[in-house]
């Protein structure tokens, strides 16, 4: 099935011009992006679009939590090492390294999510780092 964006790159023809569209960036809620991007979520093991941390799982409270430690070496995420995933995955029909299968943007012909996604600055930054920030300044039970 031919999706809008596809129809967009082969072209619309108006007064006798053939006009092609591409999709070359994209930013989405960080929730919605491993959702379009049919990966497993940014909470989740290799739910970074970007590079191959793993993370491990934590005991916390009543569950658990999947974190992410500083690695000496995380090897980024290429998109030719992303579309290996996407065929990996149709023929094991299993998620590989955090990548679930095809998407409607994998067929695209100019975008490159591992690049052209940019990170979501409202969940990753103003409530994930500044949030935590805030909550260790004031929460603190250390006043200096
Ligand atoms: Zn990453």
């Amino acid at each position: 099935m031919m999706i809008d964006l596809e129809l967009l790159e082969k072209g619309l023809s108006i007064d006798d011009q053939n006009y092609q569209f591409f999709v070359l960036f994209g930013i989405f809620d960080k929730l919605a992006r491993s959702l379009i991007n049919n990966m497993n979520g940014s909470n989740g093991y290799f739910g970074c679009l970007k590079c191959y941390i793993q993370g491990s799982n934590v005991s916390f409270k009543n569950g658990s939590h999947i974190i992410f430690r500083p690695e000496s070496r995380i090897l980024s995420r290429t998109h030719e090492e992303y579309l290996k995933d996407i065929d990996a995955c149709n023929l094991s029909g299993t998620m590989i390294r955090g990548v679930k299968g095809e998407t409607i943007l994998s067929r695209l012909r100019f975008l490159r999510p591992t690049k052209s996604i940019v990170i979501d600055p409202m969940h990753t930054i103003f409530l994930g780092v500044v949030k935590d920030l805030f909550r260790y300044w004031f929460d603190s039970p250390v006043k200096e």
